[in-house]
């Protein structure tokens, strides 16, 4: 599978040489669509590779940060947008894989598309929103919401912090020594106690 050659890192010249290190950046197109639900990233979308691969005893370690565009559909309002998207991975690539779940060193390279896959996927965001203040679609008419109808109640203010903010204005009335300090630089006490 050609496509797949994309992913594959040569560790010829860190093979069995411990402290050996090399760094690399790719941009290689996504295989195939990966993600299941509301959010993926489309077949072909570019992903950014910096991969950092370090040669230790047992094999190959490798470290790879990757950045790319997800694309998601709003869970609320059901618009499709699209955000930028970074998700970091290590994983070892065994020279004698012991586990099942264990990576390997092929030869003289390792194949990052597995982890990568599985790192991207896992990080997904599971219910995506285009913006954190998305009011969502009506229930009865389907119609996206207005906002202000939305964002209203979070502006109310508690009747505690009112009481609070009624307190420190009139403690600030009745401070009349320094007040009059104040005065005489000009200013009132209303901009002294902010
Ligand atoms: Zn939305």
């Amino acid at each position: 599978m050609p496509e797949m050659r994309a992913f594959r890192e040569s560790v010829r010249d860190l093979l069995h040489r411990p402290g050996e290190m090399r760094e690399r950046s790719h941009e290689v197109p996504a295989p195939e669509k990966l993600g299941e639900g509301l959010a993926w990233v489309p077949e072909g979308e570019p992903l950014s590779l910096d991969v950092r691969l370090e040669s230790v005893h047992e094999g190959i370690l490798v470290t790879a940060d990757v950045r790319t565009t997800v694309h998601a559909e709003c869970g609320r309002c059901l618009t499709v947008f699209t955000t930028p998207f970074q998700v970091e991975f290590q994983e070892l690539f065994a020279y004698t894989p012991t586990e099942a779940d264990e990576y390997g060193v092929h030869g003289d390279h390792v194949d990052l598309e597995p982890p990568l896959r599985d790192a991207v996927v896992l990080a997904l965001p599971f219910q995506p929103v285009c913006r954190p203040d998305c009011p969502g679609l009506d229930p009865e008419s389907g119609e996206l919401r207005e906002a202000e109808a939305a964002v209203q109640p979070d502006v109310e203010i508690d009747p505690r912090w009112a009481a609070l903010a009624g307190f420190e204005a009139s403690s600030a009335e009745n401070a009349p020594v320094e007040a009059d300090e104040e005065s005489d630089s000009g200013e009132t006490p209303g901009s002294a106690s902010k």
